[in-house]
C-alpha cells in the first residue's frame, strides 16, 4: 500500500503516513456508512474532543462513536462482530500463515499501553485480546462495550477475512461438551446458506463470551420475565 499524497511506503494498518503525515481513512474503505456529523456527548478517551456519531449498513443501521483525530470507534455491545460479519460475510478457509502474520503485525502496534476511560461511563476499561486470539488488543468496558484505535477495524477485517474467526469458532465447538449436530459441524461460515443473525443475537453472544456475569444478568432476566 502506497500513500496518496507522497507515494510513501505504508503498512495496512497504518492510519498515518510517516513520511508528509496525511491521515489516511482506512478502517471504513468499503465499509457503507454515513457520517451523522452529531457531536455526541461522549468525549474521545485518547484525544479528549467530542466523538462524532456514524451510521454503519444497510437495512438495519446501528450507531457508533468516531473521533475525527485519531479515527478511534467506540461499539457497543455486539456491534463490532455485526459490522465483521456483515462486511465479510463468507469466509470458507483458514490461512494460518497470514493469521501468524497478522498476530505478528498487531503485536508491533505501538499502542498506547495506558488504561483509558470508557466514553459512556468514564470508568476504566480492561485490555482484551479479542476473541481471545485475533492479536488485536481493544479496550473493553464489559457494560458498554470496546474501544477499537484507528487501525485496529481493519486489522480486524483482515483477520477475519484469514479465517482467524471462522478457526476461534471452530475452537469454541471443539471445547464445548455437547457437540453441535453432525449437519452443522465443521462447515464454513456461508450467509447464502443460513439466516443472516440481528443485532440482537451478536449483543448476546458478546455478553456470553466477554463476561458470565452478562450471562447470569440475562439468566435472570429471563426467570423474572417467566414469572
Ligand atoms: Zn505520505
Ligand atoms: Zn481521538
Ligand atoms: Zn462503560
Amino acid at each position: 500500500m502506497k500513500c496518496k499524497n507522497c507515494g510513501g511506503p505504508l503498512d495496512a494498518s497504518q492510519t498515518q503516513c510517516p513520511y508528509c503525515g496525511v491521515r489516511h481513512e482506512i478502517d471504513l474503505r468499503g465499509i457503507k456508512y454515513t457520517n451523522q456529523d452529531l457531536h455526541t456527548d461522549m468525549m474521545c478517551p485518547r484525544c479528549k474532543v467530542p466523538l462524532n456519531s456514524i451510521s454503519i449498513g444497510e437495512g438495519e443501521l446501528i450507531t457508533i462513536e468516531r473521533c475525527e483525530q485519531c479515527q478511534g470507534m467506540f461499539f457497543n455491545p455486539g456491534e463490532l462482530e455485526y459490522v465483521l460479519v456483515n462486511s465479510i460475510p463468507i469466509v470458507y478457509t483458514i490461512d494460518r500463515e497470514r493469521i501468524t502474520a497478522l498476530k505478528r503485525e498487531a503485536a508491533g502496534n505501538n499502542r498506547e499501553s495506558r488504561y483509558i476511560k470508557c466514553p459512556a461511563c468514564a470508568e476504566l476499561m480492561n485490555y482484551i485480546n479479542y476473541k481471545k486470539e485475533s492479536g488485536v488488543i481493544v479496550d473493553w468496558c464489559k457494560l458498554h462495550g470496546l474501544w477499537l484505535d484507528g487501525g485496529e477495524l481493519r486489522q480486524l477485517l483482515e483477520w477475519r477475512k484469514a479465517g482467524g474467526m471462522l478457526k476461534y469458532e471452530q475452537n469454541q465447538s471443539s471445547f464445548s461438551k455437547m457437540p453441535p449436530p453432525p449437519s452443522t459441524r465443521l462447515q464454513p461460515q456461508d450467509s447464502s446458506r443460513k439466516p443472516k443473525m440481528d443485532l440482537e443475537t451478536y449483543r448476546r453472544k458478546d455478553y456470553n463470551e466477554n463476561d458470565i456475569t452478562g450471562l447470569i444478568g440475562n439468566i435472570i432476566s429471563e426467570i423474572l420475565f417467566r414469572w
